[in-house]
């Protein structure tokens, strides 16, 4: 079987990283979160003041940023690491994410990324998740999949995942910022949040995610041969 990079797109919790890490771990292929390096670069900037506005106050910020995938046994998975440091948890925070989507606008944040993100699948064998990875992160991967889920699933699913690490947060905060990012995400500029043209769409908001993970392996089974 011949080794395929495949994209995962969607808006936000809509199961996209759960489905891109049962795949990796059933092909034996490398996951990457790749929204966790956006949030990763957001981390830095609320650290460091960063103006968003100001061009060359981004690069260079850019410029002291070093990220990096650390396998984590336990979690089946790799944390992200920000120089060296640990901050899978803090990425995942609500204040990371009321930010994330204004600094993953910025022109020079995006080609950070991606540039680092096309070596990673330079030897295929990949399985990478966000919103732009089907249409500019690897526009000829084999196998392209949009993932989509009604808004109150998607809510109560990140609920279910952040409700014992941040206690105060309401269903209606959460709805807020998943809503406010799709927005913005889907009507910036570059690379918006878009379906690519030779997408398959998987719709998982009654799949358990055995079936949408089954559904998927037939998928990179048949482009893999
Ligand atoms: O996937 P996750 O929800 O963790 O992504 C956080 C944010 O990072 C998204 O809302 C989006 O603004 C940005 N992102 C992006 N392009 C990607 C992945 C994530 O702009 N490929």
């Amino acid at each position: 079987m011949k080794k395929i990079v495949i994209a995962i797109d969607g808006f936000s919790s809509c199961g996209k990283s759960t489905l891109a890490k049962q795949l990796a771990k059933e092909l034996n292929y490398v996951f990457v979160d790749s929204g966790a390096m956006y949030r990763a670069i957001t981390l830095y900037f609320l650290r460091h003041n960063v103006d968003l506005k100001n061009e060359a106050i981004v690069e260079n910020n850019l410029k002291n940023i070093s990220l990096s995938f650390v396998f984590n046994e336990a979690e089946g998975k790799s944390d992200m690491y920000l120089n060296g440091e640990n901050v899978e948890k803090k990425i995942r925070e609500m204040e990371v994410s009321n930010n994330v989507s204004e600094v993953s606008i910025i022109k020079a944040v995006r080609e950070f990324a991606v540039a680092q993100q096309q070596k990673m699948g330079e030897q295929k064998g990949i399985v990478m998740d966000g919103r732009d990875i089907g249409t500019t992160v690897f526009p000829n991967a084999e196998l392209k999949i949009f993932v989509t889920a009604d808004a109150d699933v998607r809510t109560q699913r990140r609920f279910l995942e952040i409700k014992d690490k941040q206690q105060n947060i309401s269903l209606e905060e959460i709805k807020e910022n998943l809503l406010k990012r799709d927005r913005i995400d889907s009507t910036r500029q570059i690379s918006p949040l878009r379906q690519a043209d030779d997408a398959i769409v998987l719709n998982n908001s009654f799949l358990t995610r055995e079936q949408q993970l089954n559904i998927a392996l037939n998928w990179a089974k048949e482009k893999m041969q």
